[in-house]
């Protein structure tokens, strides 16, 4: 599989995708990626993905929230693959311009447009399996449409959480919608039960042993 650090059975850490941390699952001949990042890093993504033999496999692009640092390269793969990219309803909205974005700081960002996607969007409230395996939970907070995906015993979570020395904390607050939300989330992650957490950011970690 390359270069790419294997985290658990069918799950890797991808290397060249920028800005977030980004993964593939493999399910048999299909290839699902965990947030592709900004679109700076969209080549290099894609030659990692091609030089690993999963470009042509992969048929769905998972996107835990709308930040550009996550989703910005989401566009790209779904043109050079024909992937579904599956969002949450909400941030979809935020993309699509339709919602305002839900903090001062992102309405500031909002000025730099993710890309269109010519192959559309397939939204997500929650509950749904948008690949086999995969439980999309609404995890909102961070932003009003975010997900986790699940995965056996693995928990993508976005930034959804921090992880720091002393346990799982929440994003800052100028980076986040709802407070009382993002707690709730938070503690809706841990109560997944799944051994390990795939972070937005930073080290992959162990949560219960
Ligand atoms: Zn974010």
């Amino acid at each position: 599989m390359g270069g790419m650090e294997s985290i658990y059975p069918a799950v890797f850490r991808l290397q060249h995708s920028a800005g977030s941390n980004g993964y593939a699952i493999l399910d048999g001949d299909r290839v699902a990626i965990v947030d592709p990042g900004l679109v700076g890093g969209r080549r290099g993504l894609l030659r990692e993905l091609r030089q690993a033999g999963l470009l042509a496999r992969v048929t769905d692009v998972l996107v835990t929230h709308s930040d550009a640092d996550h989703v910005g390269a989401a566009p790209a793969v779904q043109a050079a693959t024909g992937a579904r990219v599956w969002l949450g309803r909400a941030d979809a909205e935020v993309l699509e311009g339709t919602r305002r974005p839900a903090t001062r700081f992102r309405r500031l960002l909002a000025r730099r447009a993710t890309d269109a996607f010519a192959g559309g969007l397939e939204l997500l409230e929650g509950g749904e399996e948008p690949f086999p395996g995969v439980t999309a939970l609404g995890t909102p907070g961070h932003t009003p449409g975010h997900m986790a995906f699940v995965f056996e015993d693995v928990v993508f979570a976005g930034d959804a959480v921090r992880g720091s020395d002393n346990g799982l904390r929440l994003m800052p607050r100028f980076l986040t919608s709802d407070q009382d939300q993002a707690q709730a989330s938070l503690e809706l992650i841990q109560e997944v039960g799944a051994r390990w957490l795939c972070p937005g950011h930073g080290a992959v970690r162990e949560l219960h042993t």
